[in-house]
């Protein structure tokens, strides 16, 4: 999962940049942006909107906790 989320970066599919408004949802049925796999509408997710271009992002928070990781670690 590590190894999808830092490709995800390198490819611009996940922002480096912060994220704005960063709450804590449910699933809503559509893919985690992450990780691809269905976000279940009974599955907790952490929805947030991307800063650099307004995107809104849905991420389980697994995937979210690895994002943020990786995303300081690409900045250094
Ligand atoms: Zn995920």
């Amino acid at each position: 999962m590590r190894r999808l989320i830092k490709l995800r970066l390198e490819d611009g599919r996940l922002p480096r940049g912060p994220v704005a408004e960063v709450l804590d949802g449910a699933g809503n049925g559509q893919p985690c942006d992450a990780c691809g796999a269905i976000l279940a509408k009974d599955q907790k997710a952490v929805c947030g909107i991307v800063v650099e271009d307004w995107r809104s992002l849905r991420l389980h928070i697994d995937c979210f906790q690895v994002w943020d990781l990786e995303r300081v670690e690409h900045c250094e």
